[in-house]
């Protein structure tokens, strides 16, 4: 009997419905009607389907057809929204876009993001992602992004950071510690540093994810008392006492940068209360505070603090705990790198191809010579050829108007 197996797949029938899971955090679901067309099927295990009748290739066919067209309406289990799956046969690349893939800056930074969305709903998210988000998802595929990584790391030819900061939280993301692993050997990646609120870590997984000697945690601490935790988190199931035992432990592992945001009248007693728990660790993690920033697509929970009065607080800090807060560029050995070409610059006009939604309601991704090309304002259409101006092309992440 023909059966199909999946590592990224799991499976469960109910009355009506065979229900696909992708990577633990995504769901699809296909009428049973349309799979018991290609034949009547059982689930030997969570992660494969057996038919009864026709040849293996032809279910194969007949099966990844319905996938695709079912994957349309994926969802994210947290937040219900609709997300994308980018694997290698989408047609979609993996530069071009902030949200997923790969962000090239020119500097010896490359930051790599295979998954967006987040169970925190932080008062200060830059990026307003959490529970309450509305915004489309996207997870990439691990080894399509491996190897367009691998391309790139053939094009620059030189030490590198790997920086995993994904648009929410990283560890999501199914694939994550494979993701961790198969970065460590590569020789051109010196640190592989990651972004994390630390929820979903624990000691298990930190003595696994401590083999990967390059790996370096951005861990979040944004107070001491529990219930302003909890307020600043944005969710009542944020657990502080688990992630200070996250910091300690991981701290006696791994490099760890602890990161918490001075967000105007949500945390600014929470500081001292901070450097204390630090400073008692066994192995004192580095402490870099950073200024709550207004950014365009962020949320606007508090009023900003001057950067001259930021770096004051900063400063009296320093003194009164004899500790170091301020830090610099130099300290994390950022330096620029060779520009990766452009296909295409600001005013070209140009062909490109519809592909999936984009972030924002009314905005879509267009695809053009290897780039995604984010165009807002335009109805999704999926495999629309269109003409779309450049309107912005920094850094390889390019905006786009319909002309
Ligand atoms: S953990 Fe990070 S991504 Fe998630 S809501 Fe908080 S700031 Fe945003």
């Amino acid at each position: 009997m023909p059966s199909l197996s999946f590592e990224t797949l799991s499976f469960n029938k109910t009355k009506t419905h065979l229900t696909i899971t992708l990577l633990k955090l995504f769901t699809t679901k296909i009428p049973l009607e349309e799979v018991n067309a290609i034949s009547e099927f059982t689930l030997p295990n969570p992660n494969a389907i057996t038919f009864e009748k026709g040849t293996q290739e032809k279910i194969q066919l007949k099966f990844s057809y319905l996938l695709e067209k079912y994957f349309d309406s994926l969802t994210t289990k947290l937040t219900g929204n609709p997300a994308t799956y980018i694997h290698k046969n989408t047609g979609i690349p993996l530069i071009g876009n902030v949200a997923f893939g790969i962000v090239y800056r020119n500097s010896s930074i490359i930051e790599i993001k295979p998954v967006t969305s987040c169970n925190l709903d932080c008062v200060y998210c830059s990026i307003s992602e959490g529970l309450s988000s509305t915004k489309h998802d996207f997870v990439v595929e691990l080894d399509y992004l491996l190897e367009e990584l691998e391309k790139i790391l053939r094009f620059v030819n030189e030490p590198l950071e790997i920086h995993i900061g994904v648009q929410g939280e990283p560890f999501l993301y199914a694939d994550m510690d494979l993701l961790i692993e198969k970065l460590q050997p590569l020789e051109l990646v010196h640190t592989i540093s990651i972004d994390t609120n630390g929820t979903l870590l624990n000691k298990e997984r930190i003595d696994r994810l401590a083999k990967c000697t390059k790996l370096q945690l951005n861990l979040s601490l944004d107070a001491i008392d529990s219930q302003k935790a909890k307020i600043i988190a944005g969710t009542k199931t944020y657990n502080v006492e688990h992630v200070k035992e996250v910091i300690k432990y991981a701290s006696q592992k791994l490099n760890v940068i602890v990161a918490p945001v001075l967000t105007k009248g949500f945390n600014e007693d929470e500081m001292d209360k901070i450097i204390e728990f630090i400073k008692s660790l066994p192995k004192q993690p580095i402490l870099g505070i950073q200024n709550f920033l207004h950014y365009k697509t962020g949320r606007k929970a508090a009023q900003e603090i001057p950067w001259d009065e930021f770096y004051a607080l900063l400063e009296k800090l320093e003194k009164k705990h004899d500790i170091k807060l301020k830090l610099s560029k130099e300290d994390f050995h950022i330096r620029k790198i060779k520009p990766l070409p452009k296909p295409f610059n600001e005013g070209e006009v140009i062909n490109a191809t519809i592909k999936c939604p984009d972030r924002f309601p009314h905005s879509v991704i267009a695809v053009a010579k290897g780039r995604n090309i984010s165009v807002p304002l335009c109805e999704f259409k999926k495999d629309k050829k269109v003409r779309v101006q450049i309107v912005r092309d920094k850094h390889n992440v390019f905006t786009g108007k319909i002309v």
